[in-house]
């Protein structure tokens, strides 16, 4: 798992992945366009994310030195997932 560290960088805005100003908290480095990168938040005392929140985020690469990787759905073999059946287009709409 990835947890953030003392020397990670916390940040008060929350730039879209492709945004210059978006940045990894761990390496720096520019998050791109097509990562998924994983977004952390502090919380306030009642456990919720509030105006005072700081994210820390990782970029892939980052995640994958940690053995860990963001995933677009739901693997088939993650435990407890099962197949969605593929619903039948109703070949009358949109007649
Ligand atoms: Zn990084």
């Amino acid at each position: 798992m990835i947890q953030p560290l003392p020397t990670d960088t916390s940040y008060r805005h929350s730039p879209d992945a492709g945004d210059p100003d978006c940045l990894c908290s761990r390496c720096a480095g520019r998050i791109l366009e097509h990562e998924g990168p994983l977004r952390m938040y502090t919380t306030n005392g009642a456990g919720e994310v509030d105006e005072n929140s700081e994210e820390y985020r990782y970029c892939e690469k980052c995640m994958a030195a940690c053995g860990i990787i963001s995933y677009g759905g739901i693997p088939e073999w993650a435990p407890g997932s099962h197949e969605i059946e593929d619903l039948e287009e109703d070949p009358e709409e949109g007649l």
